[in-house]
């Protein structure tokens, strides 16, 4: 007998029927023996929905970025998606003969910082559902993505894609042999499989890999899972919800992915995967005086505006006397980043502020990296050969990126995956 923790996202809970079947696969875990807490995710689209609605609500226009309206409002309505489908969920096990109940992070609680919108979880109390499987031998049906911050007594949310981080916490807390994450695809694949249909599916990938996929652009997972997994040392099996239940033969290891430990991994790949993302903006700061103080200058506004800053490129501007520094943000943060510098402006002393937000960030990952030199110039070179111009570059030991025009991501993705053997044969 194991305790295992089941997540399922929002194209697995989409209607009532997909629902009954997430309630097929939790009852056949049942029946082989395991305790079990499920986390469910709102109904496909549910969330954007709501944050759509805050902003009509808020009066904001179609499109506007940045949210003007109180944070804590906003988790208030968010969370609602999540509290629906946990109570479908538990009914529609009580329908099937099971123990179950709704929890909502509030109930359990899941305790959060203040940072409303993307809190991050500080503690969770496992200690009231391990009574519950042991006593009452009772499905634990939670709400992925909110909880609740405690000082003000207010629900919060994890930031999107945040119920993958509800469900690796939550094995964390209840010490879980595993954590399952159910979604539309059959595991994590050197590339999403949307964009590059000859991705293939690993059979296992290092928590170091997995975490620079998700916070570069792979949405398979959100990144602070991955960070926990990797903490808690929470092995966490990425798996198709689609299967049917009946099909699933329980002495067999079904089709996914395993993120773990480094060391359990046998096979060795340079690359491991490629990742996107299209949510950059792109700012250059033009003819800057080239002296001490300037990257302060121009960074220090950015960073007290609580801007991320990623790509950072300077390089000597047309006249060959002064310099251009060029840098990403995300692209939900292009206006304000662009405002900030405009405001400091006297300060920095530039002549010409271009920005651009059709451009996109593709990421080559690999821990083999650490022992090979020459893979990003690689790159380089077949891009080049298709006559993509590399925008900016940034590389750390694990991973590179290339910022480029967005026009050739799908073009860029597909070169590099064939490049560096990734390609299904
Ligand atoms: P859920 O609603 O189950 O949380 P998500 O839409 O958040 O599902 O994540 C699953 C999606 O992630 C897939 O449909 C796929 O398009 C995308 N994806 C991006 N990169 C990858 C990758 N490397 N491997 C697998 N899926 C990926
Ligand atoms: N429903 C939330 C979202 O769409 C959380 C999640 O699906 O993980 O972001
Ligand atoms: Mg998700």
């Amino acid at each position: 007998m194991g305790r295992l923790v089941m997540k399922f996202g929002g194209t697995s809970v989409a209607d009532i029927d997909k629902i009954r079947n997430v309630a097929r696969h939790v009852k056949r875990e049942v029946d082989a023996g395991h305790e079990v807490a499920v986390v469910v995710s709102a109904m496909a689209g549910k969330t954007n929905e709501l944050v759509a609605w805050c902003a009509q609500a808020a009066g904001d226009a179609p499109g506007h970025n940045s949210a003007s309206y109180d944070p804590k409002e906003y988790d208030a309505v968010v969370a609602s998606g999540e509290q629906v489908t946990s109570g479908l969920l538990a009914i529609t096990l009580q329908a099937m003969g099971l123990r179950a109940r709704s929890w909502q992070g509030w109930q359990i609680p899941i305790r959060t910082s203040d940072a409303h919108g993307s809190a991050r979880i500080l503690e969770i109390d496992g200690d009231g559902l391990i009574s519950r499987f042991q006593d009452h031998k009772e499905v634990a049906v939670i709400a992925g993505f909110p909880g609740i911050e405690p000082a003000g007594g207010r629900i919060s949310t994890l930031g999107r894609g945040g119920s993958d981080t509800s469900a690796v916490a939550i094995a964390a807390a209840v010490k879980a042999d595993r954590c399952d994450i159910y979604t539309d695809v059959d595991g994590v694949y050197t590339c999403d499989p949307r964009v590059v249909p000859r991705a293939r599916r690993l059979d296992r990938i290092a928590f170091e890999d997995m975490l620079e996929l998700a916070s570069q652009g792979a949405k398979v997972l959100q990144v602070r899972s991955v960070e926990l997994g990797m903490a808690y040392r929470m092995p966490i099996f990425v798996r198709s919800s689609f299967d049917r239940p009946e099909d699933i033969d329980p002495a067999a290891t079904p089709p996914g992915t395993l993120i773990c430990a480094e060391e359990e991994i046998m096979e060795s790949h340079v690359v491991t995967g490629i990742a996107f993302s299209r949510d950059e903006a792109q700012i250059s700061v033009r003819h800057v005086e080239d002296r001490p103080g300037i990257a302060a200058a121009i960074f220090g506004p950015l960073a007290e505006a609580n801007i991320n800053v990623d790509m950072i490129v300077q390089n000597v501007s047309e006249d060959g006397r002064t310099t251009d520094l060029t840098f990403t943000v995300p692209a939900a943060d292009h206006a304000r980043a662009k405002a900030t510098i405009s405001t400091a402006k006297d300060h920095i002393g530039y002549a010409r502020l271009d920005t651009a937000t059709d451009v996109s960030k593709i990421s080559v990952i690999g821990s083999g990296m650490r022992s090979h030199a020459g893979v990003a110039a690689m790159a380089f070179r077949a891009l080049a050969e298709r006559d993509i111009n590399i925008r900016a570059i940034t590389t750390s030991e694990i991973k590179f990126s290339l910022l480029i025009d967005s026009a050739y991501t799908e073009l860029a993705v597909r070169i590099l995956h064939t490049l560096y053997g990734l390609d299904q044969v």
